[in-house]
Protein backbone atom coordinates (compact mmCIF):
# COMPACT_ATOMS: atom_id res chain seq x y z
CA UNK A 1 0.00 0.00 0.00
CA UNK A 2 1.41 3.50 -0.90
CA UNK A 3 1.15 6.81 1.16
CA UNK A 4 1.65 4.91 4.68
CA UNK A 5 3.11 8.07 6.55
CA UNK A 6 0.19 10.33 5.08
CA UNK A 7 -2.24 7.72 5.70
CA UNK A 8 -1.22 7.67 9.48
CA UNK A 9 -1.69 10.80 9.81
CA UNK A 10 -5.23 11.10 8.75
CA UNK A 11 -5.47 7.96 11.17
CA UNK A 12 -4.14 10.52 13.37
CA UNK A 13 -7.07 12.97 12.57
CA UNK A 14 -9.34 10.81 13.16
CA UNK A 15 -7.93 9.10 16.30
CA UNK A 16 -7.95 12.44 18.04
CA UNK A 17 -11.30 13.23 17.03
CA UNK A 18 -12.77 9.79 18.57
CA UNK A 19 -10.56 10.86 21.49
CA UNK A 20 -11.97 13.95 21.05
CA UNK A 21 -15.76 12.84 21.13
CA UNK A 22 -15.68 9.90 23.52
CA UNK A 23 -12.59 11.93 25.62
CA UNK A 24 -10.82 8.18 25.86
CA UNK A 25 -9.36 7.63 29.42
CA UNK A 26 -5.87 7.97 28.89
CA UNK A 27 -3.98 5.96 30.89
CA UNK A 28 -2.32 7.71 33.88
CA UNK A 29 1.61 8.87 33.95
CA UNK A 30 4.47 6.39 34.44
CA UNK A 31 5.23 8.14 37.64
CA UNK A 32 2.26 7.09 39.76
CA UNK A 33 2.48 3.16 38.44
CA UNK A 34 6.12 3.84 40.19
CA UNK A 35 4.96 5.31 43.54
CA UNK A 36 1.99 2.74 43.75
CA UNK A 37 4.19 -0.44 43.44
CA UNK A 38 6.91 1.38 45.41
CA UNK A 39 3.83 1.53 48.41
CA UNK A 40 3.17 -2.09 47.22
CA UNK A 41 6.66 -3.57 47.92
CA UNK A 42 6.98 -1.78 50.98
CA UNK A 43 3.47 -2.28 52.24
CA UNK A 44 4.30 -6.26 51.81
CA UNK A 45 7.70 -5.99 53.33
CA UNK A 46 5.56 -4.64 56.62
CA UNK A 47 3.11 -7.35 56.36
CA UNK A 48 5.90 -9.86 56.29
CA UNK A 49 7.97 -8.19 59.18
CA UNK A 50 5.28 -7.46 61.66
CA UNK A 51 3.25 -10.95 60.74
CA UNK A 52 5.81 -12.64 62.23
CA UNK A 53 6.73 -10.13 64.87
CA UNK A 54 5.86 -11.06 68.75
CA UNK A 55 6.55 -7.24 70.05
CA UNK A 56 4.02 -5.35 70.94
CA UNK A 57 2.91 -1.41 71.23
CA UNK A 58 2.07 0.05 74.00
CA UNK A 59 -0.92 2.36 73.97
CA UNK A 60 -2.74 4.55 76.56
CA UNK A 61 -1.14 1.71 78.93
CA UNK A 62 -2.42 -1.23 76.62
CA UNK A 63 -0.13 -3.33 74.48
CA UNK A 64 -1.75 -3.69 71.21
CA UNK A 65 0.91 -6.98 68.82
CA UNK A 66 2.38 -5.77 66.36
CA UNK A 67 1.57 -8.20 63.82
CA UNK A 68 -2.52 -6.73 64.29
CA UNK A 69 -1.09 -3.96 61.91
CA UNK A 70 -0.89 -6.63 59.21
CA UNK A 71 -3.98 -6.39 58.13
CA UNK A 72 -3.75 -2.75 57.72
CA UNK A 73 -0.88 -3.11 55.65
CA UNK A 74 -2.38 -5.75 53.46
CA UNK A 75 -4.98 -3.42 52.64
CA UNK A 76 -3.27 -0.89 51.37
CA UNK A 77 -1.13 -3.24 49.27
CA UNK A 78 -4.18 -4.78 47.79
CA UNK A 79 -5.37 -1.29 47.20
CA UNK A 80 -2.42 -0.40 45.24
CA UNK A 81 -2.78 -3.66 42.85
CA UNK A 82 -6.08 -3.20 42.66
CA UNK A 83 -5.76 0.71 41.67
CA UNK A 84 -2.85 -0.90 39.28
CA UNK A 85 -5.52 -3.09 37.46
CA UNK A 86 -7.85 -0.53 37.17
CA UNK A 87 -5.37 2.29 35.37
CA UNK A 88 -2.93 0.77 33.66
CA UNK A 89 -4.37 -1.87 31.09
CA UNK A 90 -2.14 -5.40 30.56
CA UNK A 91 0.88 -3.98 32.12
CA UNK A 92 -0.83 -3.24 35.24
CA UNK A 93 -2.70 -6.60 35.24
CA UNK A 94 0.31 -8.18 34.63
CA UNK A 95 2.27 -6.51 37.49
CA UNK A 96 -0.73 -6.51 39.48
CA UNK A 97 -1.35 -10.52 39.13
CA UNK A 98 2.60 -11.15 39.18
CA UNK A 99 3.08 -9.73 42.58
CA UNK A 100 0.03 -11.43 44.02
CA UNK A 101 1.16 -15.31 42.60
CA UNK A 102 4.26 -14.99 44.15
CA UNK A 103 3.53 -14.15 47.38
CA UNK A 104 1.65 -16.96 47.84
CA UNK A 105 4.25 -19.27 47.83
CA UNK A 106 6.44 -17.00 49.86
CA UNK A 107 3.20 -16.47 52.96
CA UNK A 108 3.23 -20.56 52.56
CA UNK A 109 6.80 -21.11 53.32
CA UNK A 110 6.20 -18.59 56.60
CA UNK A 111 3.63 -20.55 57.75
CA UNK A 112 5.14 -23.78 57.39
CA UNK A 113 8.59 -22.93 58.26
CA UNK A 114 8.29 -20.07 60.25
CA UNK A 115 5.02 -20.94 61.80
CA UNK A 116 3.86 -17.77 61.27
CA UNK A 117 0.03 -18.49 61.31
CA UNK A 118 -1.03 -15.12 61.32
CA UNK A 119 -0.54 -15.11 57.71
CA UNK A 120 -3.35 -17.88 57.17
CA UNK A 121 -5.84 -14.43 56.79
CA UNK A 122 -3.19 -13.32 54.15
CA UNK A 123 -3.72 -16.41 51.52
CA UNK A 124 -7.32 -15.67 51.47
CA UNK A 125 -7.03 -11.87 50.99
CA UNK A 126 -4.48 -12.64 48.18
CA UNK A 127 -6.74 -15.08 46.33
CA UNK A 128 -9.91 -12.91 46.55
CA UNK A 129 -7.45 -10.14 45.86
CA UNK A 130 -6.47 -12.10 42.14
CA UNK A 131 -10.25 -12.90 41.52
CA UNK A 132 -10.86 -9.20 41.89
CA UNK A 133 -8.48 -8.08 39.79
CA UNK A 134 -8.95 -10.58 37.11
CA UNK A 135 -12.95 -9.59 37.28
CA UNK A 136 -11.31 -5.39 36.89
CA UNK A 137 -8.92 -6.47 34.36
CA UNK A 138 -11.75 -8.43 32.04
CA UNK A 139 -14.44 -6.05 32.94
CA UNK A 140 -12.46 -3.10 31.66
CA UNK A 141 -11.57 -4.58 28.17
CA UNK A 142 -15.31 -5.47 27.55
CA UNK A 143 -16.25 -1.77 28.29
CA UNK A 144 -12.74 -0.58 25.65
CA UNK A 145 -13.92 -2.82 23.15
CA UNK A 146 -17.83 -1.31 23.21
CA UNK A 147 -16.00 2.36 23.94
CA UNK A 148 -14.08 1.20 20.26
CA UNK A 149 -16.91 0.27 18.57
CA UNK A 150 -19.19 3.72 19.51
CA UNK A 151 -15.98 5.42 18.88
CA UNK A 152 -15.96 4.12 15.41
CA UNK A 153 -19.91 4.37 14.39
CA UNK A 154 -19.44 8.02 15.10
CA UNK A 155 -16.81 8.11 12.16
CA UNK A 156 -18.86 5.50 10.07
CA UNK A 157 -21.39 6.09 7.48
CA UNK A 158 -23.60 2.53 8.85
CA UNK A 159 -24.49 1.42 5.41
CA UNK A 160 -21.22 1.72 3.36
CA UNK A 161 -18.67 1.72 5.73
CA UNK A 162 -17.15 4.94 4.48
CA UNK A 163 -16.04 7.31 7.24
CA UNK A 164 -18.73 10.08 7.35
CA UNK A 165 -19.93 13.76 7.34
CA UNK A 166 -18.26 14.11 10.71
CA UNK A 167 -14.89 12.54 9.43
CA UNK A 168 -14.66 14.39 6.37
CA UNK A 169 -15.33 17.87 8.46
CA UNK A 170 -12.66 16.82 10.69
CA UNK A 171 -10.42 15.95 7.95
CA UNK A 172 -10.60 19.19 6.51
CA UNK A 173 -10.41 21.36 9.24
CA UNK A 174 -7.20 19.77 10.59
CA UNK A 175 -5.62 20.05 6.74
CA UNK A 176 -6.34 23.96 7.08
CA UNK A 177 -5.06 23.87 10.64
CA UNK A 178 -1.83 22.57 9.21
CA UNK A 179 -2.09 24.68 5.62
CA UNK A 180 -1.97 21.23 3.57
CA UNK A 181 -3.12 21.46 0.47
CA UNK A 182 -5.93 19.19 -0.65
CA UNK A 183 -9.24 19.30 -3.34
CA UNK A 184 -12.36 18.83 -2.24
CA UNK A 185 -14.43 17.17 -4.68
CA UNK A 186 -18.43 16.88 -3.93
CA UNK A 187 -20.02 14.05 -6.23
CA UNK A 188 -23.64 13.43 -6.18
CA UNK A 189 -25.17 10.40 -8.15
CA UNK A 190 -27.10 11.29 -11.35
CA UNK A 191 -30.53 9.45 -11.14
CA UNK A 192 -30.04 8.24 -8.28
CA UNK A 193 -33.71 8.87 -7.33
CA UNK A 194 -35.33 6.90 -10.57
CA UNK A 195 -33.19 3.98 -9.17
CA UNK A 196 -34.96 4.48 -5.74
CA UNK A 197 -38.30 4.54 -6.95
CA UNK A 198 -38.25 1.68 -9.71
CA UNK A 199 -35.90 -0.81 -7.71
CA UNK A 200 -37.02 0.63 -4.03
CA UNK A 201 -34.64 1.51 -0.68
CA UNK A 202 -33.17 -1.93 -0.72
CA UNK A 203 -31.97 -1.71 -4.54
CA UNK A 204 -31.02 1.95 -4.07
CA UNK A 205 -28.80 0.55 -0.94
CA UNK A 206 -27.18 -1.99 -2.75
CA UNK A 207 -26.23 0.45 -5.44
CA UNK A 208 -25.05 3.10 -2.88
CA UNK A 209 -22.75 0.27 -1.52
CA UNK A 210 -21.57 -1.23 -4.64
CA UNK A 211 -20.21 2.60 -5.94
CA UNK A 212 -18.41 2.96 -2.38
CA UNK A 213 -17.46 -0.23 -2.45
CA UNK A 214 -15.65 0.79 -6.18
CA UNK A 215 -14.14 4.12 -4.89
CA UNK A 216 -12.65 2.36 -1.27
CA UNK A 217 -10.90 0.35 -3.44
CA UNK A 218 -9.26 3.23 -5.68
CA UNK A 219 -8.90 5.06 -2.51
CA UNK A 220 -7.38 2.16 -0.32
CA UNK A 221 -4.75 0.94 -3.00
CA UNK A 222 -3.55 4.23 -3.52
CA UNK A 223 -4.40 3.65 -7.16
CA UNK A 224 -5.00 7.03 -8.23
CA UNK A 225 -1.44 8.02 -7.55
CA UNK A 226 -2.34 10.87 -4.99
CA UNK A 227 -4.11 10.23 -1.57
CA UNK A 228 -7.70 9.96 -1.53
CA UNK A 229 -10.09 10.07 1.24
CA UNK A 230 -13.81 9.60 0.02
CA UNK A 231 -16.78 9.42 2.81
CA UNK A 232 -20.48 9.41 2.37
CA UNK A 233 -22.27 12.52 3.70
CA UNK A 234 -25.58 11.55 2.81
CA UNK A 235 -28.19 10.14 0.73
CA UNK A 236 -26.56 9.61 -2.51
CA UNK A 237 -23.89 12.24 -1.68
CA UNK A 238 -20.26 11.22 -1.37
CA UNK A 239 -17.41 14.40 -0.61
CA UNK A 240 -13.48 13.19 -1.98
CA UNK A 241 -10.76 15.04 -0.51
CA UNK A 242 -7.64 14.68 -2.74
CA UNK A 243 -3.79 15.10 -1.78
CA UNK A 244 -0.52 14.70 -2.55
CA UNK A 245 -0.69 16.02 -6.05
CA UNK A 246 1.70 17.67 -7.91
CA UNK A 247 -0.58 19.64 -10.33
CA UNK A 248 -3.99 20.60 -10.60
CA UNK A 249 -3.90 17.84 -13.78
CA UNK A 250 -3.10 15.13 -11.32
CA UNK A 251 -6.14 16.03 -9.18
CA UNK A 252 -8.41 15.87 -12.58
CA UNK A 253 -6.61 12.42 -13.25
CA UNK A 254 -7.58 11.69 -9.96
CA UNK A 255 -11.57 12.29 -10.26
CA UNK A 256 -11.53 11.42 -13.82
CA UNK A 257 -10.29 7.76 -12.47
CA UNK A 258 -13.61 8.04 -9.36
CA UNK A 259 -15.92 8.75 -12.25
CA UNK A 260 -14.44 5.68 -14.96
CA UNK A 261 -15.00 3.19 -11.87
CA UNK A 262 -18.82 4.25 -12.49
CA UNK A 263 -18.90 3.28 -15.92
CA UNK A 264 -18.90 -0.82 -15.40
CA UNK A 265 -22.99 -1.73 -15.48
CA UNK A 266 -24.16 -2.37 -12.17
CA UNK A 267 -26.06 -5.39 -11.22
CA UNK A 268 -29.01 -5.25 -8.95
CA UNK A 269 -31.57 -7.87 -8.50
CA UNK A 270 -30.60 -9.13 -11.79
CA UNK A 271 -30.99 -6.42 -13.64
CA UNK A 272 -28.06 -4.45 -15.11
CA UNK A 273 -28.15 -1.07 -15.78
CA UNK A 274 -25.44 1.95 -16.11
CA UNK A 275 -25.09 5.05 -13.87
CA UNK A 276 -22.57 7.78 -13.12
CA UNK A 277 -21.79 10.20 -10.95
CA UNK A 278 -21.54 14.61 -10.87
CA UNK A 279 -18.39 15.63 -9.44
CA UNK A 280 -17.47 19.31 -8.54
CA UNK A 281 -14.40 20.31 -7.13
CA UNK A 282 -12.45 23.25 -5.24
CA UNK A 283 -9.11 23.84 -4.39
CA UNK A 284 -7.32 24.70 -1.15
CA UNK A 285 -5.85 27.46 -1.05
CA UNK A 286 -6.14 28.43 -4.61
CA UNK A 287 -10.46 28.77 -4.54
CA UNK A 288 -11.47 29.42 -1.13
CA UNK A 289 -9.89 29.25 2.02
CA UNK A 290 -12.43 28.08 4.41
CA UNK A 291 -14.44 25.05 4.93
CA UNK A 292 -17.66 26.91 4.06
CA UNK A 293 -16.63 28.37 1.02
CA UNK A 294 -15.01 25.14 -0.37
CA UNK A 295 -17.77 23.28 0.49
CA UNK A 296 -19.95 25.73 -1.31
CA UNK A 297 -17.78 26.36 -4.25
CA UNK A 298 -17.47 22.01 -5.14
CA UNK A 299 -21.04 22.15 -4.26
CA UNK A 300 -21.55 25.12 -7.14
CA UNK A 301 -19.03 23.32 -9.47
CA UNK A 302 -21.31 19.98 -8.71
CA UNK A 303 -24.74 21.54 -9.47
CA UNK A 304 -23.15 23.31 -12.52
CA UNK A 305 -21.77 20.07 -14.33
CA UNK A 306 -25.20 18.30 -13.19
CA UNK A 307 -27.19 20.34 -15.00
CA UNK A 308 -25.24 20.02 -18.27
CA UNK A 309 -25.92 17.30 -20.39
CA UNK A 310 -22.57 16.74 -21.57
CA UNK A 311 -20.70 13.08 -21.08
CA UNK A 312 -18.12 15.07 -19.19
CA UNK A 313 -19.42 14.86 -15.19
CA UNK A 314 -16.50 16.60 -13.64
CA UNK A 315 -15.93 20.44 -13.01
CA UNK A 316 -13.29 22.45 -11.00
CA UNK A 317 -15.16 25.59 -9.82
CA UNK A 318 -14.06 28.85 -10.62
CA UNK A 319 -16.31 32.68 -9.97
CA UNK A 320 -17.75 32.63 -12.81
CA UNK A 321 -19.85 30.00 -12.18
CA UNK A 322 -23.22 31.16 -10.60
CA UNK A 323 -22.99 31.36 -6.57
CA UNK A 324 -25.30 29.03 -4.98
CA UNK A 325 -27.98 31.55 -3.60
CA UNK A 326 -29.43 29.15 -1.66
CA UNK A 327 -28.68 30.98 1.78
CA UNK A 328 -29.11 34.01 0.61
CA UNK A 329 -32.88 33.14 -0.89
CA UNK A 330 -33.39 31.57 2.68
CA UNK A 331 -32.61 34.45 4.36
CA UNK A 332 -34.78 36.50 1.64
CA UNK A 333 -37.59 34.21 2.91
CA UNK A 334 -37.52 34.27 6.67
CA UNK A 335 -36.96 38.18 6.18
CA UNK A 336 -40.27 37.95 3.84
CA UNK A 337 -41.99 35.77 6.35
CA UNK A 338 -40.98 37.69 9.18
CA UNK A 339 -42.18 41.04 7.62
CA UNK A 340 -45.40 39.83 6.13
CA UNK A 341 -44.41 40.49 2.92
CA UNK A 342 -45.37 37.34 1.16
CA UNK A 343 -48.68 37.65 -1.04
CA UNK A 344 -50.40 35.60 -3.37
CA UNK A 345 -52.07 35.68 -6.75
CA UNK A 346 -55.10 34.20 -7.78
CA UNK A 347 -55.50 32.35 -11.40
CA UNK A 348 -59.04 31.14 -12.23
CA UNK A 349 -59.90 27.77 -13.39
CA UNK A 350 -63.04 27.62 -15.82
CA UNK A 351 -65.07 24.48 -17.41
CA UNK A 352 -64.85 24.42 -21.16
CA UNK A 353 -67.64 26.93 -21.84
CA UNK A 354 -65.48 29.76 -20.36
CA UNK A 355 -67.58 29.48 -16.93
CA UNK A 356 -65.66 30.23 -13.75
CA UNK A 357 -64.81 26.98 -11.99
CA UNK A 358 -62.45 29.42 -9.15
CA UNK A 359 -58.62 30.31 -8.58
CA UNK A 360 -55.89 28.46 -7.65
CA UNK A 361 -53.84 30.29 -5.37
CA UNK A 362 -50.17 31.11 -5.99
CA UNK A 363 -47.25 32.17 -3.53
CA UNK A 364 -45.82 35.35 -4.20
CA UNK A 365 -42.64 36.74 -2.75
CA UNK A 366 -40.56 39.83 -3.39
CA UNK A 367 -37.07 40.96 -2.11
CA UNK A 368 -36.27 44.24 0.18
CA UNK A 369 -35.60 45.99 -3.60
CA UNK A 370 -38.66 45.56 -4.57
CA UNK A 371 -37.45 42.44 -7.06
CA UNK A 372 -40.01 39.44 -7.47
CA UNK A 373 -38.62 36.38 -6.85
CA UNK A 374 -39.92 33.40 -8.70
CA UNK A 375 -41.83 30.75 -6.54
CA UNK A 376 -39.79 28.23 -8.77
CA UNK A 377 -36.92 29.42 -6.77
CA UNK A 378 -38.25 30.09 -3.59
CA UNK A 379 -40.71 26.95 -2.94
CA UNK A 380 -37.47 24.67 -3.29
CA UNK A 381 -35.97 26.25 -0.72
CA UNK A 382 -38.48 26.63 1.88
CA UNK A 383 -39.15 23.30 1.73
CA UNK A 384 -35.26 22.14 1.90
CA UNK A 385 -34.95 24.82 4.78
CA UNK A 386 -38.12 23.70 6.44
CA UNK A 387 -39.92 27.32 6.20
CA UNK A 388 -42.47 25.81 3.82
CA UNK A 389 -45.22 24.86 6.07
CA UNK A 390 -44.84 28.73 7.57
CA UNK A 391 -44.77 30.01 3.75
CA UNK A 392 -47.77 27.96 2.84
CA UNK A 393 -50.03 28.81 5.55
CA UNK A 394 -49.47 32.24 4.94
CA UNK A 395 -51.27 31.92 1.61
CA UNK A 396 -53.68 29.34 2.86
CA UNK A 397 -54.72 32.12 5.34
CA UNK A 398 -54.23 35.04 3.18
CA UNK A 399 -56.19 33.98 -0.13
CA UNK A 400 -59.02 31.41 2.53
CA UNK A 401 -59.99 35.02 4.71
CA UNK A 402 -60.44 37.12 0.95
CA UNK A 403 -61.77 34.09 -0.66
CA UNK A 404 -64.27 33.12 2.02
CA UNK A 405 -65.91 36.38 2.23
CA UNK A 406 -65.68 36.98 -1.50
CA UNK A 407 -68.20 33.73 -1.32
CA UNK A 408 -70.13 35.30 1.70
CA UNK A 409 -70.65 38.49 0.02
CA UNK A 410 -71.94 37.24 -3.99
CA UNK A 411 -72.82 33.89 -3.17
CA UNK A 412 -70.52 32.80 -5.86
CA UNK A 413 -70.00 28.94 -6.06
CA UNK A 414 -66.12 29.17 -6.67
CA UNK A 415 -63.92 26.73 -5.50
CA UNK A 416 -60.69 27.75 -3.72
CA UNK A 417 -57.45 25.70 -4.45
CA UNK A 418 -54.22 25.68 -2.41
CA UNK A 419 -50.97 23.84 -3.02
CA UNK A 420 -49.75 21.73 -0.28
CA UNK A 421 -46.17 20.97 -0.08
CA UNK A 422 -45.62 17.18 1.22
CA UNK A 423 -43.34 18.40 4.27
CA UNK A 424 -46.50 20.83 5.19
CA UNK A 425 -49.09 18.43 4.41
CA UNK A 426 -47.23 15.42 6.79
CA UNK A 427 -46.93 17.54 9.69
CA UNK A 428 -49.19 16.27 12.90
CA UNK A 429 -51.17 19.71 12.89
CA UNK A 430 -51.83 19.59 9.52
CA UNK A 431 -55.58 18.35 9.47
CA UNK A 432 -55.95 20.90 12.50
CA UNK A 433 -54.77 23.46 10.22
CA UNK A 434 -57.43 22.82 7.60
CA UNK A 435 -59.93 22.77 10.16
CA UNK A 436 -59.33 25.66 11.79
CA UNK A 437 -59.12 27.87 8.79
CA UNK A 438 -62.45 26.46 7.30
CA UNK A 439 -64.01 27.65 11.12
CA UNK A 440 -62.38 30.95 10.22
CA UNK A 441 -62.97 31.71 6.78
CA UNK A 442 -66.54 29.80 6.91
CA UNK A 443 -65.57 28.81 3.43
CA UNK A 444 -67.87 25.40 2.86
CA UNK A 445 -65.65 22.40 2.62
CA UNK A 446 -66.85 21.30 -0.84
CA UNK A 447 -65.50 24.92 -2.05
CA UNK A 448 -62.03 23.99 -0.78
CA UNK A 449 -59.18 21.97 -2.85
CA UNK A 450 -55.89 20.84 -1.67
CA UNK A 451 -53.36 19.89 -4.56
CA UNK A 452 -50.90 17.71 -3.89
CA UNK A 453 -48.28 16.95 -6.31
CA UNK A 454 -48.13 13.59 -7.95
CA UNK A 455 -44.50 12.72 -7.92
CA UNK A 456 -44.29 13.53 -4.02
CA UNK A 457 -47.81 11.62 -3.30
CA UNK A 458 -45.75 8.16 -4.61
CA UNK A 459 -42.50 9.24 -2.37
CA UNK A 460 -44.49 9.07 0.58
CA UNK A 461 -47.60 7.61 -0.31
CA UNK A 462 -48.59 5.72 3.17
CA UNK A 463 -47.85 9.05 5.49
CA UNK A 464 -49.57 11.56 3.07
CA UNK A 465 -52.28 9.31 2.32
CA UNK A 466 -53.52 9.31 5.76
CA UNK A 467 -53.71 13.01 6.08
CA UNK A 468 -55.54 13.06 2.71
CA UNK A 469 -57.96 10.92 3.68
CA UNK A 470 -58.53 13.28 6.93
CA UNK A 471 -59.05 15.99 4.81
CA UNK A 472 -61.17 14.81 2.62
CA UNK A 473 -63.38 13.18 4.70
CA UNK A 474 -63.85 16.82 6.09
CA UNK A 475 -65.28 17.51 2.57
CA UNK A 476 -62.59 19.20 1.01
CA UNK A 477 -61.67 18.57 -2.16
CA UNK A 478 -58.09 17.14 -3.44
CA UNK A 479 -56.36 17.48 -6.52
CA UNK A 480 -53.73 15.56 -7.78
CA UNK A 481 -51.23 18.36 -9.12
CA UNK A 482 -48.75 18.09 -12.29
CA UNK A 483 -50.25 14.69 -13.33
CA UNK A 484 -48.46 12.85 -15.65
CA UNK A 485 -44.87 13.62 -14.43
CA UNK A 486 -44.79 11.26 -11.27
CA UNK A 487 -45.05 7.70 -13.15
CA UNK A 488 -47.63 6.40 -10.59
CA UNK A 489 -48.88 3.18 -11.21
CA UNK A 490 -52.89 3.20 -11.79
CA UNK A 491 -53.88 1.32 -8.39
CA UNK A 492 -51.92 4.39 -6.40
CA UNK A 493 -54.06 6.51 -8.29
CA UNK A 494 -57.14 4.28 -7.30
CA UNK A 495 -56.52 4.30 -3.74
CA UNK A 496 -56.22 7.88 -3.31
CA UNK A 497 -59.99 9.83 -2.51
CA UNK A 498 -58.64 12.45 -5.03
CA UNK A 499 -61.53 14.50 -7.18
CA UNK A 500 -59.26 16.79 -9.57
CA UNK A 501 -56.73 15.65 -12.00
CA UNK A 502 -54.50 18.49 -13.22
CA UNK A 503 -52.53 17.62 -16.64
CA UNK A 504 -49.01 18.99 -16.40
CA UNK A 505 -48.89 21.89 -18.84
CA UNK A 506 -45.43 19.78 -20.60
CA UNK A 507 -47.99 17.87 -21.57
CA UNK A 508 -50.07 20.86 -23.03
CA UNK A 509 -47.65 22.13 -24.95
CA UNK A 510 -47.04 19.08 -26.92
CA UNK A 511 -50.52 18.87 -27.18
CA UNK A 512 -50.53 20.00 -31.04
CA UNK A 513 -46.99 18.94 -31.82
CA UNK A 514 -47.81 15.24 -33.27
CA UNK A 515 -50.55 12.80 -32.75
CA UNK A 516 -48.57 10.88 -30.01
CA UNK A 517 -48.99 13.50 -27.82
CA UNK A 518 -52.34 14.64 -28.24
CA UNK A 519 -53.66 10.83 -27.72
CA UNK A 520 -51.44 10.64 -24.59
CA UNK A 521 -53.51 13.58 -22.82
CA UNK A 522 -56.71 12.14 -24.51
CA UNK A 523 -55.55 8.62 -22.66
CA UNK A 524 -54.84 10.56 -19.52
CA UNK A 525 -58.13 12.71 -19.48
CA UNK A 526 -60.25 8.97 -20.37
CA UNK A 527 -58.24 7.49 -17.28
CA UNK A 528 -59.53 10.21 -14.82
CA UNK A 529 -63.22 9.81 -16.01
CA UNK A 530 -62.87 6.37 -15.32
CA UNK A 531 -61.94 6.70 -12.25
CA UNK A 532 -64.75 8.97 -11.82
CA UNK A 533 -62.25 12.52 -11.69
CA UNK A 534 -62.68 15.62 -12.84
CA UNK A 535 -59.91 16.46 -15.11
CA UNK A 536 -58.10 20.06 -15.82
CA UNK A 537 -55.37 20.99 -17.91
CA UNK A 538 -52.68 23.53 -16.78
CA UNK A 539 -50.69 25.78 -18.85
CA UNK A 540 -52.98 26.32 -21.51
CA UNK A 541 -51.97 29.59 -23.75
CA UNK A 542 -53.34 29.75 -26.81
CA UNK A 543 -56.76 28.95 -28.68
CA UNK A 544 -55.75 25.87 -30.52
CA UNK A 545 -55.01 24.03 -27.31
CA UNK A 546 -58.30 25.16 -25.71
CA UNK A 547 -59.97 23.52 -29.21
CA UNK A 548 -58.01 20.37 -28.82
CA UNK A 549 -59.14 19.95 -25.09
CA UNK A 550 -62.42 19.99 -26.01
CA UNK A 551 -62.45 17.87 -29.15
CA UNK A 552 -60.71 15.39 -26.54
CA UNK A 553 -63.40 15.78 -23.41
CA UNK A 554 -61.24 18.15 -20.82
CA UNK A 555 -63.35 19.18 -18.18
CA UNK A 556 -61.50 22.29 -17.51
CA UNK A 557 -58.72 24.65 -18.01
CA UNK A 558 -56.46 27.06 -16.25
CA UNK A 559 -54.00 29.04 -18.18
CA UNK A 560 -53.23 32.16 -19.53
CA UNK A 561 -55.10 31.71 -22.42
CA UNK A 562 -58.37 32.78 -20.19
CA UNK A 563 -56.51 34.13 -17.22
CA UNK A 564 -53.38 34.91 -15.86
CA UNK A 565 -52.69 34.97 -12.07
CA UNK A 566 -54.02 38.38 -10.51
CA UNK A 567 -54.09 39.85 -7.61
CA UNK A 568 -56.76 39.25 -5.60
CA UNK A 569 -59.12 42.66 -6.41
CA UNK A 570 -58.48 42.01 -9.94
CA UNK A 571 -59.72 38.58 -9.15
CA UNK A 572 -63.02 39.59 -7.33
CA UNK A 573 -63.56 41.09 -10.60
CA UNK A 574 -63.73 38.34 -12.71
CA UNK A 575 -66.27 37.00 -9.83
CA UNK A 576 -68.40 40.13 -10.32
CA UNK A 577 -68.21 39.35 -13.81
CA UNK A 578 -69.51 35.60 -13.34
CA UNK A 579 -72.60 36.45 -11.97
CA UNK A 580 -73.58 38.94 -14.33
P1 LIG B 1 -48.14 24.71 -10.08
O1 LIG B 1 -48.93 24.37 -8.87
O2 LIG B 1 -48.10 23.70 -11.16
O3 LIG B 1 -48.72 26.09 -10.56
C1 LIG B 1 -48.92 26.41 -11.87
C2 LIG B 1 -47.81 27.26 -12.37
O4 LIG B 1 -47.95 27.44 -13.76
C3 LIG B 1 -47.83 28.66 -11.78
O5 LIG B 1 -46.49 29.08 -11.71
C4 LIG B 1 -48.57 29.45 -12.81
O6 LIG B 1 -48.29 30.82 -12.75
C5 LIG B 1 -48.05 28.81 -14.07
N1 LIG B 1 -48.95 28.94 -15.19
C6 LIG B 1 -50.30 28.87 -15.19
N2 LIG B 1 -50.79 29.00 -16.41
C7 LIG B 1 -49.73 29.14 -17.24
C8 LIG B 1 -49.58 29.30 -18.67
O7 LIG B 1 -50.54 29.33 -19.42
N3 LIG B 1 -48.32 29.41 -19.14
C9 LIG B 1 -47.24 29.38 -18.33
N4 LIG B 1 -46.04 29.53 -18.88
N5 LIG B 1 -47.33 29.22 -17.00
C10 LIG B 1 -48.57 29.10 -16.46
P2 LIG B 1 -45.91 29.72 -10.43
O8 LIG B 1 -46.89 30.62 -9.81
O9 LIG B 1 -44.57 30.24 -10.81
O10 LIG B 1 -45.75 28.51 -9.44
C11 LIG B 1 -44.80 27.53 -9.66
C12 LIG B 1 -44.97 26.41 -8.72
O11 LIG B 1 -44.70 26.82 -7.37
C13 LIG B 1 -46.41 25.90 -8.64
O12 LIG B 1 -46.63 25.06 -9.68
C14 LIG B 1 -46.41 25.20 -7.30
O13 LIG B 1 -45.85 23.91 -7.42
C15 LIG B 1 -45.47 26.06 -6.49
N6 LIG B 1 -46.26 26.96 -5.65
C16 LIG B 1 -46.82 28.14 -5.95
N7 LIG B 1 -47.44 28.66 -4.86
C17 LIG B 1 -47.30 27.77 -3.86
C18 LIG B 1 -47.72 27.71 -2.48
O14 LIG B 1 -48.41 28.59 -1.96
N8 LIG B 1 -47.35 26.61 -1.77
C19 LIG B 1 -46.62 25.61 -2.33
N9 LIG B 1 -46.30 24.58 -1.57
N10 LIG B 1 -46.22 25.63 -3.61
C20 LIG B 1 -46.55 26.68 -4.37
CA1 LIG C 1 -50.70 23.72 -8.26
CA1 LIG D 1 -49.18 22.04 -11.61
Amino acid sequence: MKNTGVENHTKLVLEETLDRLYSKKSEASSWVFVLLVIIYLAATCIVSVSAASAAGISINNRTIPVYTFAGVFTSLANMCVLIITMYFGKKGFATSLTFLLVQIPLIIVNIIVNHVFTSIPGIFSNVLTIVAVCIIYFSNKKIALVQKELRNQAVTDILTGLPNWYAVTELINALIARKIPFANVTINLNGFKNINDTMGFDGGNQVLKEVARRWKKIADTGASGTLDFITRLSSDEFCLIIRRYKSEEDVYKTVKMYADAMKESFSVFGCDFKMSASFGYSIYPDDAETIDQLVIASNCAMKNIKQESSSNHILRYTPDILEDNTFELEGKIRTAIENDTVFYMLQPQFDMDHKLRGFEALARMKDENGNFISPGEFIPIAEKCGLIDKLDGIVFRKAASYVGNLIADTGAEIILSLNVSVRHLMMTGFTEEIRSLLTDSKIPPSQLEIEVTESIMIESMEKAKHSVEEIRNMGVQIAIDDFGTGYSSLSYINSMPATLLKIDKSFIDDINKDDKSKAYVQTIISLGHIMGLDVISEGVEDESQLTTLKEIGCDLVQGYVWGRPLPPEEAQKVVMDSLK
